[in-house]
């Protein structure tokens, strides 16, 4: 079967959708998901979404940045992350997202590792299905964008290094879609993990199907381990989160004789680092989170989702301490992208945490991610719309307009023609006067 469209987007976490959502309304959209919508690590972000919090903070999000990443980070991708947070934030806002307010409805901020003060924003414990639904709703509401579930992308279509689309897997047959612009925006690597906190099905395909493509990637052996996933013993199965904001309130991390061995707000890796010692040291597979030591209605309003699942495994977060291990997490490297998510392959980008902007480094900032997602695919949205050729669309209008009339389609589109070429001359003009 084949379908054309003006954009194909592969992958529907908050990468994809946000492209949806804002991509413009005159062009056709199929957005594919592997399985359902909500299998996404999106929908499992849990500590919030960090945001440049005033002026003030301007270097020090950046140096927490950079060091977190230890600094092989690309400065402009850190820069540009940083400025563009607040309107991504305040975008949505305007759709609604309902994040964690104070009594004067002023944003609460909370802090996690190696940031240097509270700049995190979040919807409880479990801002990433929470927005995942906001944007969920606002594109079903888009009569321009076709969702396809359960549709497994299997390579792409391209000829001489230019993209022409993606094959795909639907119920068994093969979709060939056709599509001017083509988006990757399937997530990171988990699913080749024994022990990770992503669903299984998020498994580098895009990644591999870059590399098969000639594609340029980089950085594939930047990869993240999260400090405390909680401990189980248990095979086949995600590792549940025990997000870092949990260490960010106060919480603290003991080894098997109940001492503290690490400062908890260290960046990620060093963490990890210091667990796995001390596991090591102990003969053990595991650590202990402790936060029973805080108010027990503010662990229950702040980590209402932690406690509940923690509690489902036995262990009640308000009482005693939750045990923890690394866990895989998060893919640094991907496809190599510039700062409008443009691949080295004509027509094809690729945002989100497929994608390589250098911003993160060897190391990912907590909370960076969902930011990362909106603020490049924001980008790549407004590039996008503004260079996507608008003829097809023209010519659709057209098409529908004469009703089989050969004479009022020749004339109309003469005369769209020569008011194209005008512009164009126009612009070169206009360029050649700016030289
Ligand atoms: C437990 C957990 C907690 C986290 N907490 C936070 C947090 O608090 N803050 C933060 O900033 N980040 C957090 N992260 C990281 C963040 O959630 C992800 O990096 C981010 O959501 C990735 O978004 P994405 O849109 O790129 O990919 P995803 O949300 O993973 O979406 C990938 C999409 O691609 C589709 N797909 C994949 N392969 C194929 C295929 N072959 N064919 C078709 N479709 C395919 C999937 O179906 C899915 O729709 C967390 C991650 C996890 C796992």
């Amino acid at each position: 079967m084949i379908l054309n469209t003006d954009v194909l987007i592969i992958g529907a976490g908050i990468t994809g959708l946000n492209f949806a959502l804002n991509l413009r309304d005159d062009l056709d959209i199929i957005v594919l998901a592997k399985n359902s919508l909500q299998e996404c690590n999106s929908y499992l972000a849990q500590g919030g979404i960090s945001v440049l919090r005033n002026e003030n903070d301007y270097e020090a999000y950046i140096g927490d940045t950079l060091s977190a990443g230890g600094f092989k980070n690309k400065r402009q991708a850190v820069e540009i992350l940083v400025k563009e947070s607040r309107a991504a934030i305040k975008r949505l806002e305007q759709l609604e997202v309902p994040f964690n307010r104070d009594k004067n409805g002023e944003l609460i901020y909370t802090r996690e590792g190696a940031h240097s003060i509270n700049r995190i924003v979040h919807c409880d414990d479990n801002t990433g299905e929470q927005l995942h639904k906001v944007l969920e709703k606002k594109v079903r509401e888009k009569t321009n964008v076709k969702l396809i579930e359960n549709c497994f992308f299997a390579d792409l279509l391209a000829s001489k290094n230019r993209c022409v689309g993606a094959l795909a897997i639907n119920e068994g047959k093969e979709l060939n879609i056709i599509a001017k612009t083509t988006i990757i925006a399937t997530g990171g690597i988990g699913g080749l993990f024994k022990n990770s906190t992503n669903f299984h099905s998020i498994s580098g395909d895009g990644i591999a199907i870059a590399i098969k493509n000639n594609i340029k990637v980089e950085h594939l052996n930047y990869i993240q381990f999260h400090p405390t996933s909680f401990y189980e013993d248990i095979e086949d199965k995600r590792r549940l989160l025990i997000s870092e904001a949990v260490r960010g309130e106060g919480g603290r991390l003991l080894n098997k004789e109940g001492s503290r061995f690490v400062n908890e707000l260290l960046p990620r890796d060093k963490v990890t680092e210091a667990i796995i010692k001390e596991e090591l040291k102990y003969k053990s597979n595991h650590v202990y989170l402790d936060i029973s030591f805080l108010e027990k209605d503010f662990v229950l309003k702040r980590f209402p989702n932690i406690y509940k699942n923690c509690l489902e495994r036995g262990i009640d977060i308000t009482k005693e301490p939750i045990p923890v291990t690394p866990a895989q997490h998060y893919f640094m490297g991907g496809i190599k992208v510039d700062m409008y998510c443009r691949t080295s392959m004509e027509n094809l980008y690729a945002a989100g945490e497929v994608s390589s902007t250098g911003l993160h480094g060897a190391n990912r900032l907590a909370s960076n991610s969902l930011l990362e997602s909106l603020v490049f695919s924001n980008r790549a949205v407004e590039y996008i719309n503004r260079t996507i050729s608008p003829y097809s669309v023209i010519f659709k209008e057209l098409i529908k307009k004469s009703d089989g009339d050969k004479d009022y389609y020749n004339n109309s589109l003469s005369i769209i023609l020569q008011q194209e070429i005008k512009k164009v001359r126009g612009d070169i003009i206009n360029e050649l006067v700016a030289l």
